[in-house]
């Protein structure tokens, strides 16, 4: 399988916007766009997206994973840019078309197909800097993905931050390309010179997330998390492990806490990050100002791995679904 990000299916969900109104959604193949060179979103980068997975079962069935939350952010993200974006329910029906086009190409669990769908500003207007685009166009670009962790689950090296802001206060509940440009040259340099493969953000000393997953630390009988406050991104997986921990027996706490906590009862517990891509990745270790604090043992703890595989074997099919995250691909 081509590493996730590179191979796509053929055909995608597309709509556009202008004069006021939205075309229908059609079903089209996957083709390249022609863009005037004064196109808003390559000057005023008015984009957001989200990325969300549906799963074929052991017994042939399809779902997707909380599609009801990705439509919800990107409702969200859409307003919170200006842009025109379709209503929740067309929105929903576009991640069940693009579904049941590919549904033959869905790669078996571990694999998955991961939906992308994204909406970009199209006005031809440099002049548009500080009003919202009058055109726009929508798309559910669809891949099939394997298993994200067919090499292993390595746990992460961590390098903590807290001078650089991953967004702003506001801005960071936001899934748009703008906070991921903001990021990377923090993530490239920590990368560089720390052999780290991501950065947590704790701009003031305030433990944020990373680039693109949130970010959990479980000691003691608590798990430990920054609430949703805006400055940071509202993770569906976020939540689906908060649950799943407090269905457990473990302690939810949702505030802020210090760099100084963490690197206080990391040692002694377990960290990791969360999204729909990797589901939940283990940190071993945490480096700041110069130090490696291992994480526990290093290694993935109990906690991990059992919340870890909780939520697989929902996602899988094989575990019961007490929450309704599981929805029936409708044809
Ligand atoms: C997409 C994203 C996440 C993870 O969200 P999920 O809904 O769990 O996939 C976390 N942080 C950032 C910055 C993101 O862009």
């Amino acid at each position: 399988m081509a590493a996730f990000g590179t191979k796509f299916t053929g055909k995608m969900i597309l709509g556009t916007y202008q004069d006021g109104h939205w075309s229908d959604l059609e079903l089209v193949p996957v083709a390249p766009f022609s863009l005037h060179p004064a196109t808003h979103v390559l000057h005023y980068a008015s984009e957001c997206f989200e990325g969300l997975k549906a799963y074929r079962t052991d017994s042939g069935e399809v779902h997707l994973f909380r599609p009801d939350r990705h439509v919800a952010r990107m409702l969200n993200s859409a307003a919170q840019l200006l842009l025109p974006i379709p209503d929740g329910d067309t929105l929903t029906r576009a991640l069940h078309m693009a579904v049941a086009a590919v549904k033959d190409e869905i790669p078996a669990y571990p694999g998955a197909l991961y939906l992308r769908p994204t909406l970009f500003g199209t006005e031809e207007d440099i002049g548009a800097a500080a009003r919202p685009t009058q055109k726009a166009i929508f798309y559910v670009l669809t891949s099939p993905v394997g298993d994200y962790f067919a090499g292993g689950l390595k746990p992460l090296r961590v390098k903590v931050d807290d001078q650089a802001q991953r967004s702003t206060p506001n801005f960071g509940e936001v899934k748009t390309g703008g906070n991921y440009a903001a990021a990377m040259r923090q993530v490239v340099r920590a990368r560089e010179e720390l052999g780290a493969d991501q950065v947590l953000f704790a701009p003031g000393g305030i433990v944020q997330e990373t680039g693109a997953a949130n970010f959990v630390l479980i000691e003691g009988d608590e798990l430990l998390t920054k609430p949703l406050d805006g400055s940071i991104l509202p993770g569906v997986t976020r939540d689906s492990i908060l649950t799943l921990a407090a269905d457990a027996g473990l302690k939810v706490t949702e505030r802020d806490f210090t760099v100084e906590e963490l690197l206080r009862r990391a040692p002694n517990g377990e960290a990791a990050l969360t999204g729909t891509a990797a589901v939940l990745t283990p940190v071993g270790e945490l480096l700041y100002n110069g130090d490696t604090i291992q994480v526990g043992d290093g290694q993935m703890g109990p906690w991990s791995s059992r919340l870890r595989e909780q939520l697989c074997a929902i996602q899988s099919g094989e575990a019961d679904d007490p929450h309704g995250w599981r929805v029936a691909l409708a044809e």
